[in-house]
């Protein structure tokens, strides 16, 4: 059964996540997950969010976490804009409308119901 781990020891993660201030070299991208594979089942991802200071300010590092995480779980773009997977962030009267959805949670059932009964959760 899989297990999922959270550390600050990075010599040993499934999914690994680096704050950083600095930009992307785009100059616009929130953040970006590196996914490694093996064929097709993903054995670790690297996370890292660009400006995270600045989106800890602005109240959007935590949708912006949730969809990296998504994606190091599998997930891909979704086209519904209410979902948390929506390529980006839309605000609407100041309020981020993306949320973790029935997009995410069907994508989630489908990817692992095949191999996976049940995730369990260990903190350290
Ligand atoms: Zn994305």
């Amino acid at each position: 059964m899989p297990t999922l781990y959270f550390s600050e020891d990075e010599s040993n993660y499934d999914i690994l996540v680096l704050l950083t201030d600095n930009l992307h070299p785009n100059g616009k991208t929130k953040a970006a997950t590196l996914l490694y594979l093996d064929g097709k089942k993903i054995i670790a991802a690297d996370i890292t969010i660009y400006e995270s200071g600045l989106l800890y300010h602005d109240g959007e590092i935590i949708p912006v976490l949730q969809h990296e995480l998504g994606h190091a779980i599998g997930l891909g773009h979704s086209n519904y804009a209410g979902s948390v997977m929506f390529p980006s962030l839309i605000v609407v009267d100041d309020e981020i409308i993306g949320h973790i959805s029935e997009c995410e949670s069907e994508g989630v059932k489908t990817a692992y119901s095949s191999f996976v009964e049940r995730v369990e959760c260990n903190i350290e």
